[in-house]
């Protein structure tokens, strides 16, 4: 017997961890302190109540023998199938109900898709990123190269002439640095895989942000992306289903590699593997994407993107390069002074009683940045943006 090796070429995951036991110390230590923490990735507001309705009305199906649901199909009930295929129909984007499958959550499914490809081939990842697309492949036993995120590119690195890569990454809007591809960004990207055979697993896991309709919100609103990108998507961060638990993943049916139909093979994939999603959360599921749902999801972006606007608004008067929360919930940000992303950490915790997310955290090319989350409370926000702005030491930058 072996184990599977390849898990002793991952990190050892201490970095949230240290979060949490810096803070709790700090907060043992200071107890007359209120900490404000705007560092989780985690939803707070309750979901809208057309899901809520939605939600109860099947539970109530589930009491009698006439209306039980058992075992639902493995793709997904039709009706939610349609609900999102309308909802991209409202990009531009036109899908067939067979080419979605509806998932437990992106993050299931970021790693499942991988078992789609062979150990043998390169996987190109932006960096600093998402841990889960690094983790999920040194897992497998993929060679995972990485691609630089910068200030010189607003952290959305691009494809050139010396760029290898069969499996490429992207996160748009990205996790952590809340930048934003451009369509001409992300036809590059369309036109590289195609040419070069690759194909792009696309994180869409907060495509209900942007609201300036130039940005792409999803893949196949690209030309060529339904030959060569599978799209990773969920309803986490759209409509609050963090705790709920569904996403959906759009494998077309144009995505070929030889004979292989990419579709088939995570059908087959799917109805060996995944017994499907609940019932009740897939009729939540559909309410989050009718009109009202739509309607009630967006008063709820719109209070975390106020919540945005208000860090962004300091960062800019503080006279700090920032990217992101504009049409994300993070805002990402240089360290003042040259610090290390932990020093700031620290020196947030200790001044200002602020809790963030250390750069260093996400990837070597994170160090020396920082992302604070919106998607705390409008109290919270405004208290942590007064402290910063009296913290002196910025005034120093
Ligand atoms: N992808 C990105 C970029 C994320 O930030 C997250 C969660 O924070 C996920 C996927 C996971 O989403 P889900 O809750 O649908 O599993």
């Amino acid at each position: 017997m072996k184990i599977n090796d390849n898990f002793s070429r991952l990190e050892q995951s201490y970095f949230f961890m240290t979060i949490v036991t810096k803070t709790n110390e700090y907060a043992k230590n200071n107890p007359d302190k209120q900490i404000i923490k705007l560092g989780i990735g985690d939803v707070t507001l309750p979901l809208g109540p057309v899901v809520i309705d939605a939600m109860q009305k099947a539970v109530s199906e589930m009491s009698k023998a006439s209306t039980l649901r058992g075992y639902g199909p493995e793709q997904g009930y039709e009706f939610t199938q349609k609900a999102v295929q309308g909802y991209y129909k409202r990009k531009g984007v036109d899908l067939e109900t067979g080419e979605i499958f509806i998932s437990d959550g992106a993050g299931t499914d970021i790693g499942n898709t991988s078992e789609l490809f062979d150990m043998d081939n390169t996987v190109l990842i932006p960096n600093p990123v998402y841990p889960a697309y690094v983790d999920t492949n040194l897992m497998a036993g993929r060679k995972v190269v990485l691609i630089e995120g910068n200030i010189e590119n607003n952290f959305l690195p691009m494809p050139d002439e010396n760029t290898i890569a069969d499996i490429i990454y992207l996160c748009s809007p990205n996790n952590p640095t809340g930048a934003v591809y451009s369509k001409a960004q992300l036809q590059e990207w369309v036109d590289f895989a195609n040419k070069n055979d690759a194909v792009i697993i696309f994180d869409a896991a907060y495509e209900a942000f942007p609201l300036d309709k130039s940005f792409p919100t999803s893949i196949y609103q690209i030309s060529g992306a339904k030959k060569c990108a599978i799209e990773i998507c969920s309803f986490s961060k759209y409509a609050g289903f963090t705790g709920i638990r569904c996403g959906f993943t759009v494998v077309p049916h144009e995505l070929k590699r030889g004979p292989a139909s990419l579709n088939k093979m995570w059908f087959r994939r799917q109805t060996t593997k995944f017994n499907g999603v609940s019932y009740i959360t897939q009729r939540g599921a559909q309410a989050a994407l009718s009109e009202e749902g739509i309607k009630q999801a967006h008063a709820n972006l719109d209070y975390y993107r106020e919540n945005a606007k208000i860090i962004v608004d300091t960062l800019r008067k503080l006279g700090i390069w920032f990217t992101g929360g504009e049409n994300s919930p993070y805002v990402w940000f240089k360290c003042p002074n040259g610090m290390t992303s932990w020093e700031f950490f620290d020196y947030l915790l200790c001044e200002c009683q602020i809790v963030g997310t250390p750069g260093a955290g996400f990837g070597q090319c994170g160090e020396g940045f920082f992302r604070l989350s919106s998607f705390g409370k409008r109290e919270d926000v405004i208290t942590a943006m007064q402290r910063l702005t009296t913290a002196h030491k910025f005034h120093i930058n």
